[in-house]
């Protein structure tokens, strides 16, 4: 009988969804088929793939077992269903045209070059040798040549590119690494560059900036050990302080990288990786002025691998766009919008369907998750009843689109103050919808009516769900950890508007995905003039200083001094008081860019041990005005600044984990708001918390600060439609 079954002829049904298209599944299966002596088929549907199989029994068993142990490295199977259907007398196995339908499937984010298709790319005897487009199913571009699903060739933006006889061989091929891979193009046949490539390295030679169309956007390129010509970048591109990614194939030579850093750089995804600047590596002080780090990340076109072997320099790659707006996509609009900024356009006839800007990591967390990680779905611990779309904040926006268990975040969209980004986030919102098949039904927003996102979810028909800033920051932690809570969560950051209407983002919240207490908060100061004082640390300073009773050392003080009348909200905001610090101890006393003096206190204080400072914790206030007159102390007694610094973090960490320890329940905390992106101050709270046994979550695959909002917020409306919550 056993036997019987065993070499009976039968068939099988496989339905696998999750990351499979565009990453060589089809192929993958074809070859496996072919292995184990099976007829039948596999093909793209709506959901995923499709494989349907017949043969012997245990041939079937072995099939199955090497489909769910053998995917490609780039796939991501999230669900492998199986069924066992009447077989149907198949003859050899196919690739089927694809099936149409209309469930939210996900297309894979777009991949580095591999290591085959770049021996090709150098190898003068390859059909390919320095062809700027090749790709493979192992690697190339996805998400953002993808104009609908399935993931077709007709369906991508190389339907203008027909393929040749020798690419259409390789195409058709089970045993070839191109079979079934759509983006695939060849000299003959494939896209070519606007501008000679020799003339683009000559523009970056002369010291000139090159506007290079990438994946997901066009860059401004110059070279960056060239210290006029990254001041000549800067200034057209009005940016000041802000640095600027440095590519380069030989990264040892410009940074110090762990092997975790290391690893993060050679990931398929190739994002910014921040390091630490090699003494005497060869960059323009101008790249990242100040700072002991550097964003470099690995050439990840082959475009890209033409322009660093051809200058064989390290160059700066920025995004193409003035300050915090998106980046230019289409080729006219790259040379309305950079035409005064670059000298010349290396473009190509391969259009670019998504923008997706670069992205960043610092530590182990995402700072801005983008290219090669959007558009791949998030889990949610708690499955959105109805289809939701989750608006985001106002700065680093993002959107996030949810269905079922699943959760969709949109790459980095920049700041919705800019019009730009603002077109940029409705126009890629229909993209996304469109490309899932989702329809919204609820819209999560945040309270703020100021903020962009929030004026455009008010103006949605359906159903609405307002989410507190920290309590999403809070949620998107827990969620991707698959957790609901209930927990501690420390969220530290700029600023969100309270449910008291005041400004919060010092805050020890207790929390499950779809409530939230405040339990502790940092103690609240006016922010004279309001905005101004964030562009302008040195206010919050003197508000504290004022307060504690110590000198104010600016004379405009007494003219600044009159809008503690008029214009003070008060504020709770984490990132106020380390700007104050930075501003007591003359680090900094107006910022370029969100968040810069706080970054440059961290880089004072990277390494020095200290006593934490000491900060009272009583009836739920931190007291965060004693460490300010502290640091006031020391510093003017004579007292290091690197010092002063140090104490100041572990004085923080120390009181954050002291507000813990008297909240004492639940035993888990979880780290979140933009602050925690600060490593010296991640790394001390950390450790407090767990000497004092508490299990503590930090952010891995969601940025901690605003750009994680949109996550947290669609994890909050699934929580609260959940029927049990
Ligand atoms: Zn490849
Ligand atoms: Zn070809
Ligand atoms: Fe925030």
């Amino acid at each position: 009988m056993a036997l019987a079954s065993h070499t009976a002829l039968a068939r099988r049904r496989f339905e696998i969804t999750g990351i499979v298209q565009g990453v060589g599944f089809r192929p993958f299966v074809g070859a496996l088929a072919a292995r184990h002596d099976l007829a039948g088929h596999v093909r793209n549907t709506g959901a995923g793939v499709e494989v349907e199989v017949e043969g012997r029994g245990d041939l079937l068993d072995a099939f199955a077992a090497a489909l769910r142990d053998e995917a490609p490295a780039a796939a991501r199977v999230e669900r492998l269903d199986e069924e066992v259907v009447p077989p149907r007398g198949d003859a050899g196995f196919r690739i089927a045209p694809s099936l149409l339908d209309g469930a939210a499937a996900a297309i894979g984010p777009d991949l580095g070059t591999c290591g085959d298709c770049l021996r090709e790319l150098f190898d003068p005897a390859d059909r390919r040798f320095r062809y700027p487009f090749l790709t493979c199913t192992a690697c190339g571009p996805r998400f953002t040549i993808v104009r609908a699903l399935p993931y077709d060739r007709e369906r991508t933006t190389l339907a203008g590119f027909p393929l040749c006889p020798a690419c259409r061989s390789e195409y058709e091929d089970p045993s070839d690494r191109r079979f079934h891979a759509e983006a695939i193009a060849c000299p003959a046949c494939g896209p070519r560059l606007s501008l000679e490539l020799g003339r683009a390295v000559a523009v970056l030679r002369d010291g000139g900036i090159l506007a290079v169309k990438g994946l997901g956007g066009w860059h401004l390129a110059c070279l960056a050990d060239d210290e006029a010509a990254v001041a000549r970048l800067r200034a057209r591109k009005a940016r000041d302080a802000k640095p600027l990614a440095v590519m380069t194939a030989a990264p040892d030579l410009v940074v110090e990288l762990d092997a975790p850093e290391r690893e993060l750089l050679e990931a398929p995804a190739r994002p910014i990786v921040l390091a630490r600047r090699r003494s005497g590596a060869p960059v323009a002080e101008g790249v990242a002025p100040g700072s002991p780090w550097l964003g470099v990340v690995l050439p990840y076109t082959p475009l890209h691998h033409l322009l660093a072997h051809d200058t064989g320099r390290p160059l700066v790659m920025t995004s193409g766009n003035r300050s915090d707006e998106p980046i230019a996509t289409g080729d006219a609009e790259a040379r309305a919008r950079l035409g005064s900024i670059a000298d010349a356009f290396l473009g190509h006839d391969r259009p670019i369907h998504r923008r997706c800007e670069d992205s960043v990591m610092r530590g182990s967390f995402p700072v801005r998750r983008s290219r090669g990680l959007a558009p791949a779905a998030l889990g949610l611990p708690v499955g959105a009843a109805r289809p939701l779309v989750a608006a985001g904040g106002q700065l680093k926006s993002t959107f996030c689109v949810a269905a079922g268990r699943r959760a969709w975040m949109s790459p980095h969209l920049g700041d919705l103050d800019a019009p730009a980004a603002r077109r940029a986030f409705r126009e890629d919102l229909e993209l996304y919808l469109g490309m899932l098949g989702v329809r919204p039904q609820v819209i999560a927003h945040d309270l703020h009516p100021g903020y962009a996102a929030t004026a455009w979810a008010l103006e949605q028909d359906a159903e609405l769900v307002p989410v507190q800033h920290h309590h999403a920051h809070a949620a998107a932690c827990l969620a991707e950890h698959g957790r609901t809570g209930p927990a501690l969560a420390l969220v530290f950051d700029g600023t969100g508007l309270g449910t008291d209407g005041t400004l919060w983002g010092g805050e020890l919240l207790r929390c499950d995905l779809a409530s939230f207490e405040r339990v502790a908060h940092l103690e609240p100061v006016p922010l004279p003039g309001g905005e101004a004082a964030v562009r302008e640390p040195w206010r919050v300073a003197a508000a504290y200083l004022e307060r504690a009773g110590r000198p104010v050392p600016w004379e405009r003080w007494t003219l600044v001094r009159q809008a503690l009348a008029v214009n003070a909200p008060a504020s709770s905001g984490m990132g106020r008081l380390f700007d104050a610090v930075a501003a007591v101890l003359g680090v900094r006393e107006q910022v370029g860019y969100e968040g810069q003096a706080a970054i440059e206190l961290e880089h004072l204080a990277a390494g020095v041990a200290a006593e934490a400072y000491p900060c009272r914790v009583e009836d739920g206030i931190l007291r965060g005005g004693d460490l300010v007159a502290r640091a006031h102390d020391d510093h003017a007694a004579g007292g290091a600044r690197e010092e002063v610094a140090a104490a100041f973090h572990e004085g923080v960490a120390a009181a954050a984990a002291r507000a813990c320890a008297l909240a004492a329940e639940p035993r888990t905390v979880v780290l979140s708001g933009g602050t925690f992106q600060n490593l010296r101050l991640l790394g001390s709270v950390r450790a407090r918390l767990t000497a004092m046994g508490f299990e503590v979550l930090s952010h891995r695959r969601v940025p901690p600060g605003d750009g994680g909002l949109s996550f947290g917020q669609a994890a909050v409306a699934a929580g609260r439609m959940a029927p049990c919550a």
